[in-house]
């Protein structure tokens, strides 16, 4: 039994070292300053990337988010929507051009300094296989207890937790197999309230959820928004009507920018997209009554798939 434990120990010293071999991809420059954020306006100057050099992404790409302003992307899948969000995270350097934080230049910052000011609600999260205090407080290790049930209570959820039956003690499962797809969203929601950033990246989930899922889960992202710069890569274009401006993106260019209403009337990409989702609505008709995501308890495993 000793064998096999001293065995299995040097496996996973062997995996470690070869962990903390790996070099890191994206490094901040010698002497790189925090960043100083305090209104939240994002820029991108014509930004080019590209994953692999045969294939460009994004192709000199330009906006400007003013401080406390909702933009939306949308378009096709693949189109680089993502690739937005993840060059602003610094996951990756540019290839050209610059991106801009209040006037800083993300690429000259500590990026650890720049992922404290963002705050990221994914399409998928990532949660711990311990309680739901614990995956909630992730967002600010710091909170006290009433500060995790208040980023709760915002994000719509504290309700739900206290009718589970060990409350804020349940724990969650792995990878949170035990909550459904829009509980793990508004866990999602809460750390980012906890976080308190000034900008919020949000990928919306593709997942279906149903109609009373989607509306509670729309106001919840509405509070997280509200006076903070947020950029939204959007898949319905039902929930965002309501952005100053909508980026429609098509293979790496933004083909078409404006307010909901204004793009509409142009009647390109953006409107044959509206009516597309339209028409596919009106086919699904009933069939979202069938939906029982928002009534699933917390062992509803047909949830958690
Ligand atoms: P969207 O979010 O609009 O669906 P993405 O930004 O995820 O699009 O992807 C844009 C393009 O970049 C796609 O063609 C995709 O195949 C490619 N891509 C995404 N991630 C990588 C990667 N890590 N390596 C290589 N290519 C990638």
């Amino acid at each position: 039994m000793y064998y096999r434990m001293i065995q299995q120990s040097f496996i996973d010293m062997e995996n470690m070292f070869e962990l903390l071999d790996e070099s890191q991809e994206i490094r901040d420059i010698p002497d790189a300053k925090n960043i100083a954020v305090t209104n939240g306006k994002i820029e991108f100057r014509n930004v080019n990337f590209h994953y692999e050099e045969s294939k460009k992404i994004l192709k000199d790409v330009s906006f400007v988010v003013p401080a406390g302003q909702t933009f939306a992307l949308v378009g096709h899948s693949g189109s680089g929507k993502s690739t937005i969000i993840r060059l602003l995270f610094r996951f990756y350097d540019v290839v050209s051009g610059r991106i801009l934080i209040d006037g800083q230049d993300i690429s000259l910052v500590k990026q650890e300094s720049l992922r404290q000011q963002i705050g990221v609600v994914p399409q998928d999260t990532v949660l711990f296989n311990a309680d739901i205090r614990y995956n909630i407080r992730y967002g600010n290790v710091d909170a006290d207890v009433k500060q995790v049930e208040e980023a709760a209570d915002n994000a719509d959820i504290h309700e739900r937790i206290l009718s589970f039956p060990d409350g804020y003690n349940t724990v969650v499962g792995e990878r949170g197999l035990k909550l459904s797809g829009g509980e793990k969203q508004r866990v999602a929601i809460a750390r980012t309230i906890l976080k308190n950033p000034q900008i919020v990246l949000l990928d919306e989930a593709t997942s279906a959820l149903d109609t009373k899922t989607e509306r509670n889960i729309q106001t919840s992202l509405e509070r997280v928004c509200e006076n903070r710069t947020t950029i939204i890569v959007a898949h319905r274009l039902s929930t965002i009507i309501h952005a100053h401006q909508i980026l429609v993106m098509k293979e790496g260019v933004i083909v078409e920018r404006g307010t909901h209403d204004q793009l509409l009337q142009v009647n390109g990409f953006y409107a044959d997209m509206w009516h597309q989702q339209l028409t596919k609505k009106e086919e699904a008709g009933n069939d979202k009554h069938n939906g029982t995501e928002d009534a699933g308890s917390i062992n509803n495993d047909a949830d958690a798939s």
